[in-house]
């Protein structure tokens, strides 16, 4: 499992990147790819659905959504057919309308249902997996969509759900009966309720769908790609000096990120010590560079 994050996605360049790093490890395994929204998405989201809920105007954060979304499809490098490119452009379009149509009713009530807000704040995600779908299809590549709300089992709130891990490793392989591509292209930050219904798993939540799908899968292994090049002594944008650490005991990682290290979601490390799965730090703009290693040697 090979999860990105909102900086690993923040621009064209960086989702060639992502292709590339998915298209080598393809070569030896099939994996699972976990994606952000691109950087930014996920509070232009936020900023709309508050806007509607306060009576404010909320087309310049819907705009704003619209010039990133055709950037990214736009300026897609290497270069998407132009039926590819036609069909994500009406995708997106779709996505925006059903986002300006929830606004709308936001606006009139001043009120936003949680479940109406999972689903608004999950399209950043679901952007992405079209996205890099396409991109990697694009290459020749066996990739497909895996949709998180089915196969992400949770419980608990719409916008902080947590893992039901039982029914992931039940929905999993249910899926995998069906067949799976050998790139299985996958939102983050979204799950699903017993009721077959979205929910998130909390801001930064997408490290936590990564460790979910990968107890949920047994994967060998589930990495975390960021823009620094793993854990640090401390967040290496704040402090001078701060020291790269090579590896972490689960219960030191659980630690950090409990205190606030945003490298890692607190949830992420509980499901893959639980299974026995490594998790590593990788630095999606130096792919050459180790990383932090977590768990077992
Ligand atoms: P992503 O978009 O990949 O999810 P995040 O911004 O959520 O990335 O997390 C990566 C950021 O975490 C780094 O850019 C860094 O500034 C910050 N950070 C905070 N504490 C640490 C730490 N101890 N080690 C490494 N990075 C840290
Ligand atoms: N896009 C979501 C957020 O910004 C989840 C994530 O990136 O992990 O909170
Ligand atoms: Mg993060």
């Amino acid at each position: 499992v090979l999860k990105f994050g909102g900086s690993s996605l923040a621009n064209p360049a960086r989702f060639k990147d992502v292709a590339d790093i998915a298209a080598q490890y393809a070569r030896d395994t099939p994996l699972i790819l976990v994606l952000s929204a691109p950087q930014g998405v996920t509070n232009a989201l936020l900023a709309l659905v508050s806007a509607a809920q306060h009576g404010a105007d909320w087309q310049p954060a819907l705009d704003r959504l619209h010039t990133q979304f055709s950037h990214l499809v736009e300026q897609a490098v290497p270069g998407l057919s132009d039926y590819q490119q036609k069909q994500l452009q009406l995708a997106t379009q779709q996505q925006l309308q059903a986002l300006a149509d929830y606004a709308k009713g936001i606006a009139l009530l001043r009120h936003c249902p949680d479940p109406v807000q999972a689903r608004m704040l999950g399209t950043g995600e679901q952007f992405s997996v079209a996205l890099m779908t396409a991109l990697l299809k694009a290459r020749g590549l066996d990739a497909g969509s895996l949709d998180s709300t089915r196969v992400v089992r949770s419980q608990g709130d719409y916008l902080n759900a947590g893992a039901d891990l039982p029914a992931t490793r039940a929905a999993f392989a249910a899926a995998k009966a069906q067949g799976m591509p050998r790139i299985a292209v996958m939102a983050g930050f979204i799950s699903g309720l017993a009721n077959d219904e979205p929910a998130l798993l909390g801001r930064n939540g997408s490290d936590y769908s990564a460790a979910i799908i990968a107890a949920g899968s047994q994967a060998e292994v589930c990495e975390i790609w960021t823009d620094v090049d793993g854990v640090y002594s401390a967040d290496p944008r704040q402090v001078k000096g701060a020291k790269l650490v090579d590896a972490l005991s689960y219960a030191e990682a659980m630690e950090l990120s409990y205190f606030g290290a945003k490298v890692l979601h607190p949830k992420t490390i509980g499901p893959l010590a639980q299974a026995g799965i490594p998790c590593v730090i990788k630095n999606t703009l130096n792919p050459s560079a180790a990383g932090t290693r977590i768990g077992i040697d």
